[in-house]
């Protein structure tokens, strides 16, 4: 009988894709993918460890999976956490699990698994049931964020070729790619002989797959040209990775812009594209955070009524520079900040979608009644409810009916009688 794997996926869109391609290396390896964690053979989680609470969930989930397990199922610990702190986690844990190994787990059943690396970015993944992908197009970062231990244990960046990622395009068969990476829009700057630039790979994927949509923007990296390429086309969405606003505050991220230059690129956006979606994210309570800074960050959002918006709070990273720094926000003010962001963000992600209702627009039909519009990212802004006859993978054109909180209810769109929708 076929030994069976189970992979529990923590963390961010990009793990994901780990897991993915290591699901499919565990498939040509002659595994089969196992219905519960229970019949495994084999279970893997894949880790986070960007913030303390995900380390800890990733932990808590380690400690679950030992312990449900019969002696003969394996255990691996592989992603962030087990780049980051291998030797620690290898020896705390060698009661617990079978093997800590870094990204990519050359996994044996047999024995002991290699605690090898080998580059889970160019290996093959499995078709998906679903009509979109996250592509990752490259691991690592250059940028030195005062917050952020990334580059410390994914290291520089590392562009994948055109070629690579049209080929795991192609192999997938999707009507919605969506691009990730650390640093998006410096897709291919590590690679000093290629004239290319992230432009041109998603004209290039664009040519491939109706949708492309692309996560995390640096505001710098915006050029003209990308935001027209992303502006021109089917999915005018944009995810830019802000973190606040204050420029002071800022300078002490180590990172570019304030938030007048944030307004300037979002007008200049809505200018081009009025039906522009925006997503972003803030820190907050980064040392040195002031209540100034705070209120700057609640009249930017007032006045540019961001669609969707994530608000964390500052974690100590061991090893960056925000650790060093003065000014530590206490807990009880950080918490005060979020819920009154929160509640604004609320409000106004409220009216974003009640102003949709009688709009017509095209989605896809990612699964039995479920579908997303251009202003939809999967798995992190809402959703639109269809109705259950439209075929997934689809793309059909609805009038949005109702708003349900995050989400949306819309009908499909009949020429005939919808004509006054116009
Ligand atoms: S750009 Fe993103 S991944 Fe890179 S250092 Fe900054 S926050 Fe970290």
């Amino acid at each position: 009988m076929k030994k069976s794997f189970w992979i529990e996926t923590l963390g961010c869109p990009k793990n994901k894709v780990d897991s993915e391609k290591l699901a499919g290396t565990l498939l040509v390896d002659g595994m089969s993918p196992a219905d519960s964690p229970s019949d495994a053979n084999l279970i893997v989680v894949n880790t986070c460890s960007f913030v303390e609470q995900a380390r800890e969930e990733s932990i808590e989930t380690v400690f679950e999976y030992s312990q449900m397990r019969s002696k003969d199922v394996q255990v691996v610990v592989t992603g962030c956490l087990a780049e980051r702190y291998g030797e620690e986690i290898s020896h705390s844990l060698r009661d617990d699990v079978d093997a800590v190994a870094g990204f990519g787990v050359p996994v044996s059943i047999s024995s002991k698994p290699d605690v090898s690396k080998f580059d889970l970015l160019n290996l093959p993944r499995p078709k998906r049931e679903e009509p979109w992908a996250y592509i990752k197009i490259a691991e690592g970062c250059d940028r030195l964020c005062g917050f952020c231990a990334i580059p410390s244990f994914r290291g520089r960046q590392r562009s994948r070729s055109i070629a690579d990622i049209r080929e795991e395009v192609l192999s997938l068969d999707l009507q919605e790619v969506v691009l990730v990476a650390q640093d998006l829009a410096s897709w291919a700057r590590d690679q000093h002989d290629s004239p290319l630039g992230i432009v041109d790979l998603v004209k290039e994927i664009n040519q491939l797959v109706p949708w492309v949509r692309l996560l995390y923007l640096y505001p710098s990296s915006l050029t003209g040209e990308l935001v027209e390429v992303i502006a021109n086309s089917p999915v005018p969405y944009f995810d830019l990775s802000l973190q606040h606003v204050s420029a002071p505050l800022l300078r002490k991220m180590r990172r570019w812009g304030d938030g007048e230059r944030f307004t300037g690129i979002i007008n200049r956006i809505r200018d081009l594209r009025p039906d522009a979606t925006f997503r972003t994210n803030f820190i907050v309570g980064y040392p040195g955070e002031t209540e100034a800074d705070h209120d700057e960050l609640i009249r930017f959002l007032e006045k540019n009524e961001i669609d969707w918006c994530g608000f964390f709070p500052y974690s100590k990273e061991p090893g960056t520079y925000a650790e060093t720094l003065d000014g530590e926000v206490p807990d009880a003010l950080v918490m005060e900040r979020l819920r009154e962001l929160g509640d604004l963000q609320d409000g106004i992600t409220e009216k974003k979608q009640d102003s949709q209702i009688g709009s017509r627009m095209s989605v896809l039909i990612e699964s039995k009644g479920i579908a997303r519009s251009h202003r939809e990212a999967p798995e992190i802004d809402g959703l639109i409810h269809v109705p259950g006859s439209l075929k997934v993978g689809s793309f059909e054109t609805v009038v949005i009916r109702e708003a349900l909180g995050v989400d949306l209810k819309a009908e499909v769109h009949d020429s005939d009688y919808w004509g006054s929708d116009d």
